[in-house]
């Protein structure tokens, strides 16, 4: 793993530029939570500030960008939370994805659902005395959050959880996803944020140059799938990222945003869809 470059770093704005400005449109992938809203104690509290938000519409707009937002939230979430239309969005890590060419669910994911829903029973017993902690049912995946937990606690948290799942983890029933104060359960398969992004970029009628932003572990399996192609960019300086480049915080994602598509625009072929 090589070490990635600051994104603003002015030495490499030429390369960036001619990379860039030579593609015939853009595929600009994104996170959503820590990458465009910080990330908050409760997840029902992220929103999209109203700046962020007049800027993806506007990126959505333009004739040669392709938006899609790709989250671990649940689809109907995700779609709520960003509110634009006719633009992709992949849902429960890419497990769900819906967009202008695109309806879908991956098969396994459909029928590991009773699963879940059994584990999820289990799981609110164990984790019952446990101040903080709470279970976020999003049909396809089941979160454990503990961001709220006391220190003290997280300990029997992570406990209690793996003594619930083990079994079926043991059986490849389920994977674990490990993220920022979070446990994850998703089904065991094959698939990540890097296969969603490759699906939707195959269902997008012109050749795209994929960008993706993101800042947590699961958006690592997209940037191996897609550093070759094209830019990626993690969110928060890690040592640990396959990612070509690095924003110091999410802070730093709408002047990257602002920069990417001025970038395209100066080439000379930017320009409103018709509505
Ligand atoms: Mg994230």
């Amino acid at each position: 793993m090589k070490k990635p470059t600051y994104f603003f770093k002015k030495s490499h704005f030429t390369l960036l530029h001619d990379r860039i400005k030579t593609a015939p449109k853009i595929a600009l992938f994104l996170d959503f939570d820590g990458t465009l809203v910080p990330i908050q104690k409760d997840p029902a509290r992220c929103f999209l500030s109203e700046e962020t938000k007049k800027q993806l519409r506007s990126i959505a707009g333009s004739q040669n960008c392709c938006l899609s937002i790709l989250s671990g939230r649940m689809l109907s979430d995700i779609k709520k939370r960003v509110g634009i239309h006719k633009i992709y969005y992949g849902g429960n890590h890419g497990l769900d994805i819906s967009g202008p060419d695109i309806r879908y669910t991956h098969p396994k994911a459909l029928s590991a659902k009773p699963v879940i829903r059994d584990i999820k029973h289990l799981l609110q017993k164990e984790i019952a005395g446990i101040k903080g902690a709470w279970l976020e049912d999003k049909k396809f995946t089941l979160s454990l959050h503990f961001r709220s937990v006391e220190k003290g606690d997280i300990s029997s948290v992570k406990r209690a959880f793996y003594k619930t799942v083990d079994r079926f983890i043991e059986k490849k029933l389920m994977a674990v996803i490990k993220g920022k104060k979070v446990l994850e359960l998703a089904p065991y398969i094959s698939w990540d944020k890097g296969k969603a992004a490759l699906l939707i970029l195959k269902a997008m009628k012109d050749k795209c140059f994929p960008i993706y932003i993101g800042d947590d572990q699961t958006d690592e399996n997209a940037f191996r799938a897609l550093n070759k192609k094209g830019i990626t960019i993690r969110v928060g300086k890690s040592a640990k990222t396959a990612a070509d480049y690095y924003l110091k915080g999410y802070w730093e994602v709408p002047r990257a945003l602002d920069m990417l598509t001025i970038t395209k625009q100066s080439a000379g072929i930017y320009e409103k869809k018709s509505p």
